[in-house]
């Protein structure tokens, strides 16, 4: 079982209430971090899973309909908060990272695609058959901005299906063992967004980065539910359940590996990268 380093950190951040993140929770705002991780592989290198937001964000929703998309989600993203300028304090560059994982498509895990000429990048086929073509207000409903997706996107993706899923991880059901050494295994995160992934490292710790499948600890630990407004904005409400007590149960047989929501700020604090 080949080990991996993990580092997180994140690429600007929005605005939300608690409230919907938790439901009867208060009216408070809180900050929803955009993290991403950057794993490196003693043999395949420097790996990203997710990007965070750029500034491109705002260059994109200039302009009806994604102007409604700015309007909805206040989002904050400097230059130096970028994941690439990021990377490079610490000597990595843009070529230098292999692969991107990319959760889902909406815009705060994709914004930094097109920074990383080299990388491959790696989703679920069923996560991009989702968003594939769409454009306008279809794109919109999805949460996704074609423009921040590379024009040669196909042709650098593995596109992951768990039809053929061989290995099953107890508790977190089929899984893609992307490197087949153990070190990063992919899992079904369905519901917030169709087809998202998550995923199983092993670093110095067993470590389970769930994306969007929770928003907040309490949502996994206490299988305390978002308020139902946010269906709204969800691919599946019943399929978003059902991944949230998957990681719940996973949560209750595995409690030595650290789980991270992408944006829940009581579990990155500790976590992240701060320049
Ligand atoms: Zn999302």
């Amino acid at each position: 079982m080949t080990a991996v380093k993990f580092n997180l950190a994140s690429a600007g951040y929005c605005e939300a209430k608690r409230s919907h993140a938790l439901s009867k929770a208060s009216n408070q705002t809180i900050k929803f971090y955009a993290t991403y991780a950057h794993i490196e592989h003693p043999i395949h290198g420097h790996i990203l899973f997710d990007t965070g937001y750029t500034r491109r964000f705002y260059e994109f929703t200039k302009k009806y309909p994604f102007k409604i998309y700015a309007r909805v989600t206040k989002v904050y993203v400097n230059e130096e908060d970028e994941a690439k300028n990021v990377l490079k304090t610490k000597g990595i560059y843009p070529n230098d990272i292999k692969f991107i994982i990319i959760s889902h498509f909406h815009a705060d895990h994709i914004g930094g695609l097109r920074d990383f000429p080299n990388a491959e990048f790696i989703c679920s086929d069923v996560a991009f058959q989702d968003v594939r073509g769409r454009k306008g207000f279809f794109a919109l409903k999805k949460g996704f901005i074609p423009s921040l997706m590379p024009e040669e996107f196909q042709s650098r993706t593995k596109f992951l299906s768990f039809d053929t899923s061989t290995k099953e991880v107890d508790g977190l059901g089929p899984v893609i063992d992307l490197f087949n050494d153990e070190s990063i295994l992919i899992c079904q995160l369905d519901g917030h967004a169709k087809g998202q992934i998550g995923a199983l490292l092993n670093a110095d710790k067993k470590i389970l980065l769930i994306s969007d499948a929770a928003w907040l600890k309490e949502n996994y630990a206490d299988l305390h539910l978002p308020n139902p407004i946010v269906r709204l904005f969800f691919d599946s409400w019943s399929d978003f359940k059902k991944s949230l007590h998957k990681v719940h149960t996973y949560h209750k047989t595995h409690p030595e590996t650290l789980i991270i929501p992408c944006h829940c700020e009581e579990t990155i604090n500790e976590l992240i990268y701060r320049k």
